[in-house]
């Protein structure tokens, strides 16, 4: 019996109709090598008992899971490209394969996918993900996921045998099919392409179904309140999520609003980077040359996208309401962001002045003294119940510095939580678990000239411990 009692499959989001999505055909791969299945999201969706054979026929053949759509739904969307409004995207290379329900929460989960191959909205594209790409997402999942990042979940990497031609990688280069788990895949881009095409009765149609399916207790009986409710939650659930980002240290790239969920899940993870010391002109994309979506001007990315979330409502409710609620999203980056540096620190709140001063006398350090960023986090988690651990780390010279200082005292008072364990193995090492652009490389040069996957394999176990040690993968969302 391959799918557990726990196993619930939904066909919700084709009842929203024929105007949002189109019906496509699953490419035809030449292999089906599974190079990683995740697992512990399997077991939440009650389909950790399926064989690794059967595995490949549903994430790699796109053979439909019982319950769901029948066929794949490639979902129409538009949005800014760097400020540019684009009315061509759309997936050109994904689909939304299947709906299910966690086991843990009832949350609606989409399994979508990257690489499945061509459809209407591939611009001449060939539809495919390569092997790196597949492997790149994977890696910033995990990692995101166990730095208490809110993410979507990496599902399934299969090789798929093909050669692909990319100007960014040395070419032919191997091809790869992702099957990602995300709390919904509507898009700020998904409402803005309603807009666009003036069709007001589907803004409010997508709307009142985002809000049902995904916060439905922000339901408020007029459609002018409802489109104010459901601006102030994604104002909210955003700014969340770009605090973390921050805390995190991650910059993710490409915040066009077509990569912007609603839900305010992290995902669509192309050349995502991590800091290696806090510096907020660090620009991800090669591509990014004005550094538009660099570290530091990422909250202002967010709110910019939400402003264009706001526009879409502009025939449903007033300018005046609208911008009250995005007039909303500043204080809660600041909260989240205090909460999110808490959290990554193992501690307790306390006030809200206390702990704004805390993430801001965090901050300073760190950029006044370029001290490597996920290593201060590694050292002082637990506070100053860590100082002797501290001592003895590589960045130790860093915390005799007076630049040191006002961080050193904010913490005082500040009490772990209950529930860490500061003596788990993670913490015995020197050094914490990172993922830096050259080790990312480091990953990927083995596979790429030896189909050696030890390497990735290893860096998926590291990050699997330093998950325990946060009690990351407890966390329910
Ligand atoms: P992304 O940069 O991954 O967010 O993609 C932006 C747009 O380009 C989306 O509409 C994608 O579906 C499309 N796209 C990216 N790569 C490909 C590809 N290889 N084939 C077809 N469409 C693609
Ligand atoms: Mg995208």
């Amino acid at each position: 019996m391959p799918f557990s009692p726990a196993y619930r499959a939904s066909t919700s989001h084709q009842a929203l109709g024929a105007d949002f999505y189109d019906i496509v055909t699953p490419a035809r791969f030449p292999a089906h090598l599974l190079r990683y299945r995740n697992q512990r999201w399997a077991a939440r969706t009650g389909l950790e008992s399926l064989t690794d054979d059967e595995w490949a026929k549903h994430f790699g053949h796109f053979e439909p899971l019982p319950g769901s759509f029948r066929e794949p739904l490639a979902l129409r969307y538009h949005g800014h490209q760097f400020r540019t409004y684009n009315p061509d995207l759309g997936d050109g290379r994904g689909f939304l394969f299947a709906q299910l329900h966690d086991t843990w929460n009832d949350r609606l989960l989409d399994l979508g996918t990257k690489g499945s191959g061509q459809t209407p909205w591939s611009r001449h594209a060939d539809g495919r993900l390569t092997l790196k790409g597949g492997i790149r997402e994977v890696l910033a999942t995990e990692m995101l996921e166990a730095l208490g990042v809110n993410t979507s979940k990496s599902f399934s990497l299969i090789e798929t045998g093909e050669e692909l031609e990319r100007s960014d990688e040395p070419s032919p280069t191997r091809s790869s099919v992702l099957v990602r788990l995300s709390h919904s895949h509507i898009r700020i881009g998904t409402f803005q392409r309603l807009l666009y095409l003036d069709e007001t009765r589907n803004i409010s149609k997508l709307l009142d179904y985002t809000i049902t399916t995904y916060m439905p207790e922000t339901w408020c009986d007029s459609d002018a309140d409802r489109a104010i409710a459901f601006l102030d939650e994604v104002c909210r659930r955003v700014a969340r999520m770009g605090a973390q980002w921050m805390a995190a240290g991650f910059v993710h790239g490409v915040l066009n609003t077509d990569n912007i969920n609603v839900t305010g899940e992290s995902f669509d993870y192309g050349p995502w980077r991590f800091l290696p010391s806090y510096d907020p002109a660090f620009t991800a994309a090669y591509f990014d040359e004005t550094g538009l979506y660099a570290f530091g001007r990422q909250p202002d990315a967010l709110l910019w996208n939400l402003f264009r979330l706001a526009e879409c409502f502009l025939p449903i409710a007033e300018q005046s309401r609208l911008e009250a609620s995005l007039a909303a999203f500043e204080p809660a980056l600041h909260r989240e962001f205090a909460a999110a540096i808490l959290r990554r620190l193992g501690l307790r709140t306390r006030s809200p002045e206390l702990d704004a001063a805390l993430a801001r006398n965090l901050w300073t350090f760190l950029h006044s003294t370029k001290a490597p960023f996920e290593q201060t986090f590694f050292d002082w988690f637990g506070g100053l119940r860590s100082s002797e651990r501290a001592r003895r780390s590589p960045s130790s010279p860093y915390y005799s510095e007076a630049a040191f200082q006002p961080f050193r005292s904010a913490l005082e008072g500040f009490e772990p939580l209950t529930e860490i364990a500061l003596d788990h193995a993670y913490f015995a090492g020197e050094r914490p678990c990172t993922m830096l652009i050259e080790e990312v490389e480091a990953v990927w040069e083995p596979v790429a000239n030896r189909d050696d996957w030890s390497a990735f394999n290893s860096k998926l176990a590291e990050i699997e411990l330093m998950a325990e040690a946060y009690g990351s993968h407890d966390t329910r969302p």
